[in-house]
């Protein structure tokens, strides 16, 4: 197992403007790993932060 996390912002639609599809960051995000860790949606810094404890190997 590979640790991986990525963080996704959630994005939010707005009216398409001449034709392109508008979105804008709600200020939610979501932290996830291939080992099964997932924040599910919470804000922005929390997922920065289990991101960034996620990357730092436990050390017993
Ligand atoms: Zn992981």
């Amino acid at each position: 197992m590979t640790h991986a996390p990525s963080i996704t912002a959630e994005l939010r639609d707005l009216p398409p403007v001449d034709g392109w599809r508008v979105s804008e960051q709600t200020g939610r995000a979501r932290t996830t790993c291939p080992c099964g860790t997932d924040t599910g949606l919470t804000t922005k810094a929390d997922a920065r932060t289990t991101l960034r404890e996620h990357c730092t190997p436990e050390r017993a």
